[in-house]
């Protein structure tokens, strides 16, 4: 028998017991025989208890008691199950919707931080702009001449402000980008267009520090890429004014773009390619190896005594990289101590035909308004959370979908399906509330639904379910999911309800791939690994499950 089995005496002894008991045990027949159970013995009760084995190693088992005979005596038979690998996984579920909590949390915390430092940048902004406006009244002498000391006086206080407004507008869009609120555009732009713009905003300042500024007009016109022209301008800004900044005076700077088929390793881009790259490249000061990596981190700056009289804030590469992944794209860079830098953004390459701006941006539009009541059919799906699980898995047992379906236990039906639709549920609700942007917290919780699904699939091959009846299980849940969002019409606009089950279908079908993948594998190894299993005779007691 696959269960333990022992008979005990009305007084508690051990009369006998079977194999697989003596094996729970971790004891022979003999050692197990005349001791004391040492558990509470209640016929028609049924509970776990953890045995510790004279090795030390614990394992959970379910007992269950019946009143017998036994050689004419009255006497208990207990029955026990194996249910360590249940415990484990549900151990390991509790722990993952801890997890789940936690990011949850920190999320939060972050996202009250980040709206914090954004409301406190317009704070600042606000008088900021009237300092910087009334002292340019001054500076043109509106309210009368200045003597010669006060406008050195007020180009002081203007200098000081601007940098101070420039550091705020800085810290707001990092604060944006940081709480998911920054929404860049999907475009076709031909790269020519930031650069030539971008050029004409640093040329003075190029003039100024006696720098000179070129373009390298070869392979230009091929360059059209997919992003945000403001956003690619603003980061060309960026890269453009730290050229100048970093290079003596003399010295030179010129601007490429071009096609990439491969991006370089020092690139982080996910995608296929083709790419679209905008180089900066200067023969300044460079940057030592050995802090290439630490210039995109916020208010690095390479050497802060010898930068500091030059401006800035450590801010801009910090804002580049950000916006440029916003967009799927990196910013990265090559530089060689003493001799220069090369700063590359890496777009993805528009697909050949490009698409026209306004219907991507017109679309982007309703993109927000669809996403409108998302979060609302999330909330409806944690609310009905138990009645979907209770149909689902009344569904699996009437609809037989496989011969046994009825006499598994309501927790193996389940498997862990609540913990998979509360995560998607959150998925939704943060979908809306980061307009739609990837942020950590969804990426974080579908990778939690993933190790869900794959789980989910290598315990139905230890069912020995097929791949046939595992799509009719998603599909059943599939069903159960939307019955219960739908029943929520009334609170849900209906854009919001389509998108959200458009959504749900995705994220559900993705799941399914993942689980299908993962029964066909423990398939697999189960029949490569069992005859090796069963030498070590670690198959000799299979656990409920399998
Ligand atoms: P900021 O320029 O405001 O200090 P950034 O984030 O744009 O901030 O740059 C961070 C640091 O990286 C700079 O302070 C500088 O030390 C280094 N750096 C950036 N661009 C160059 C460059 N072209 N040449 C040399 N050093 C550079």
């Amino acid at each position: 028998m696959a269960d333990g089995i022992v008979i005990v005496g009305l007084d508690g002894v051990v009369r006998f017991s079977n194999p697989a008991a003596q094996h729970l045990f971790g004891r022979s027949a003999g050692e197990l025989q005349g001791t004391h159970l040492g558990y509470p013995v209640v016929a028609g009760e049924s509970f776990e208890i953890e045995i510790v084995r004279p090795d030390g190693a614990a394992v959970g088992a379910e007992l269950r008691v019946v009143d017998l005979e036994w050689d004419g005596v009255p006497a208990h038979l207990v029955s026990l199950r194996d249910v360590t690998d249940r415990k484990r996984a549900d151990e390991r579920a509790s722990q993952l919707e801890e997890e789940r909590l936690a990011r949850a949390e920190a999320e939060a915390a972050n996202r009250t931080k980040s709206e914090f430092l954004a409301m406190m940048s317009h704070e600042l902004r606000t008088p900021l702009n009237a300092v910087i406006g009334y002292a340019e009244l001054l500076e043109l002498g509106i309210p009368g001449a200045l003597t010669e000391e006060q406008v050195t006086q007020v180009s002081r206080i203007l200098t000081s402000a601007r940098h101070l407004l420039g550091l705020v507008n800085e810290v707001l869009d990092l604060a944006r980008i940081d709480a998911g609120r920054l929404a860049v555009e999907r475009s076709a732009s031909p790269a020519s267009l930031a650069i030539d713009a971008a050029v004409a905003v640093a040329q003075p300042m190029a003039e100024a520090r006696g720098v000179s500024v070129e373009v390298t007009r070869d392979g230009l016109a091929r360059a059209v890429y997919d992003g945000d022209e403001s956003r690619v301008r603003q980061i060309l800004v960026n890269l453009l004014s730290n050229a100048i900044k970093f290079t003596e005076p003399g010295g030179r700077v010129v601007v490429q773009a071009g096609v990439a088929h491969e991006a370089p390793p020092e690139a982080r881009l996910t995608g296929t390619g083709p790419w679209v790259y905008l180089r900066v490249e200067d023969n300044g000061i460079g940057i030592p190896s050995d802090r290439l990596a630490a210039i995109f981190d916020p208010f690095v700056q390479v050497d802060a005594s010898h930068t500091r009289p030059k401006d800035g804030s450590g801010l801009g590469l910090t804002i580049s990289r950000r916006l440029a992944r916003l967009m799927n794209g990196d910013v990265s860079v090559r530089s060689e101590a003493g001799r220069g830098s090369a700063f590359t953004l890496w777009l993805p390459a528009a697909p050949v035909g490009g698409h026209d701006t306004m219907t991507q941006s017109s679309e982007d539009v309703r993109g927000e308004t669809r996403l409108h009541g998302v979060a609302d059919a999330g909330e409806a799906l944690l609310r009905e959370l138990g009645a979907v699980i209770s149909a689902f898995v009344a569904r699996l047992r009437a609809e037989r979908i496989i011969p046994s379906a009825d006499s598994l236990r309501f927790s193996q039906l389940a498997d862990h399906a609540a913990t998979y639709l509360a995560d998607l549920a959150a998925v939704l609700i943060a979908a809306e509330e980061s307009r739609g942007q990837p942020t950590s917290l969804v990426s974080g919780a579908s990778e939690i639904q993933r190790l869900m699904a794959e789980r989910h699939g290598a315990r139905r091959a230890r069912l020995g379910w097929s791949r046939e009846t595992l799509a009719r299980e998603w599909r059943i849940l599939r069903e159960e999911v939307e019955r219960a969002v739908r029943g929520h019409t009334a609170s849900i606009p209906p854009d919001g309800l389509s998108e959200a089950l458009t959504l749900i279908a995705r994220f559900m079908s993705q799941a399914e791939d993942v689980s299908a993948r993962a029964l066909l594998r423990a398939g697999r190894d189960t029949e490569m690994g069992e005859p090796e299993a069963r030498l070590s005779g670690t198959t000799r007691f299979p656990t409920p499950d399998s």
